[in-house]
């Protein structure tokens, strides 16, 4: 179903994804209504291997480490099959990005191996209570005292919150916006959970009251924090699409079987006209936002920052498209498409998210449209 003509380096990233895949498949209803780590999901993940991808090969990575072709393969795969596998595997390279980027040598032989191998699970702390799309109005601040970092401030909605072993952390300073390796065991670290929401995701509160850090637990220069945020971003939001291309491909798959075997008015639903519509819409929606997310990705390949704009395209395309098609393929089946923990309503909870995290499609949409004004004479 899918017509994409990639490198034949690939063809095994794409075979574990699967493998991978069919490991999930009896844990994926019980670990998606869950809000603290699966277990059996976690350690399926460990033993793939996939995880290695997020770190460089000089630090444990595999050979296509940190390529966004290969995340996106995996992310495809995984969210396609249970939301909870996928969101581990993508928070490994979200949380660890500025260090490969920004982190010293010792910060990187800390903790670089161990998210590869999925012994340390990461977490990227940058929204409060009130600063969401507006990172630069937070308010969790580092002050230094005696050559130490004291850091105080309240992050929320953080994915992995009490799982993460740590929290790349963006702070407020005399210098500007930076960001910080906090240890999750470090004394003044509460972690709470957060509200729980229609798609359950291990999501919490972090406190930090008082923490003390050494200097060296900065990443990156002072007040140049925000850098490192936009290019884990710029990688990480192709990801998120692939991921919605991976969720409406089986939505698409599961609506069109009923479709092809459901009959009413003495025909299948696939052969009335408005039916075959919606499947049409859905699959041309699929179609093109699949080439546009690995279009994306190929082009983050060599420069993820630069091509941030079209991170942000596919992005925007690839989970608006997706909210579209499962929408469409609950109405395809009719009352089946509404039951609860099936596999459609549970892509329609879902899809809905993505819209919102790691850029909303409003916030996308004024930087693509400024880059357009840029690009056009
Ligand atoms: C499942 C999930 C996981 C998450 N994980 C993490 C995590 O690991 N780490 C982390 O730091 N955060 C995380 N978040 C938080 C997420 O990053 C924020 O929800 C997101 O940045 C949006 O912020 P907000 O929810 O405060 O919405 P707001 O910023 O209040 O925006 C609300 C709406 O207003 C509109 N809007 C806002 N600003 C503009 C603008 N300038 N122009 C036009 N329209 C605008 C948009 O429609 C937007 O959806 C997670 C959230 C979810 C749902």
């Amino acid at each position: 179903m899918a017509f994409l003509q990639l490198d034949h380096r690939y063809d095994d990233i794409i075979e574990r994804a699967r493998k991978v895949t069919t490991q999930l498949s009896p844990l994926s209803v019980t670990a998606d209504n869950s809000n603290s780590i699966d277990e059996g999901v976690a350690e399926i993940l460990r033993d793939s291997g996939l995880m290695s991808l997020m770190v460089p090969a000089s630090h444990g990575g595999s050979d296509l480490a940190l390529d966004p072709v290969a995340i996106c393969l995996v992310r495809e795969a995984l969210m396609g099959e249970c939301s909870h596998a996928d969101s581990l595997f993508a928070l490994q390279g979200i949380g660890s990005f500025a260090i490969t980027h920004g982190g010293s040598a010792d910060q990187q032989e800390q903790w670089l191996p161990q998210v590869g191998a999925g012994t340390a699970l990461a977490g990227l702390a940058l929204t409060e209570p009130v600063a969401g799309s507006d990172l630069k109005s937070i308010t969790t601040n580092v002050t230094t005292k005696g050559g130490d970092l004291v850091l105080n401030g309240h992050k929320s909605f953080i994915s992995n919150a009490g799982a993460a072993a740590f929290y790349t952390t963006l702070v407020k300073e005399d210098a500007g916006l930076s960001l910080v390796l906090v240890p999750a065991d470090l004394d003044g670290i509460t972690t709470t959970p957060s509200p729980e929401l229609i798609a359950p995701h291990v999501l919490g509160d972090v406190v930090f009251d008082n923490v003390v850090l050494p200097e060296s637990a900065r990443l990156g220069e002072p007040g140049r924090g925000l850098n490192l945020v936009l290019s884990t971003l710029a990688t990480f939001r192709i990801s998120v699409a692939a991921a919605s291309v991976g969720l409406g491909q089986t939505a698409l798959n599961e609506a069109t079987r009923h479709a092809r075997e459901r009959t009413q008015f003495g025909r299948p639903l696939n052969r009335l006209g408005p039916v075959a519509g919606l499947l049409a819409d859905s699959w041309a929606d699929l179609e093109s936002t699949r080439l546009l997310t690995y279009r994306a990705a190929e082009l983050a390949q060599h420069d993820p920052l630069e091509h941030i704009d079209h991170s942000s395209l596919a992005k925007l395309a690839a989970t608006e498209a997706c909210c579209r098609i499962v929408d469409r393929c609950v109405q395809v089946m009719g009352r089946w498409g509404l039951i609860r923990d099936s596999r459609i309503e549970r892509c329609y909870r879902q899809a809905r998210p993505m819209r919102i995290y790691e850029g909303a499609s409003e916030v996308l949409r004024l930087g693509i449209s400024r880059r357009l004004s840029q690009e056009v004479d």
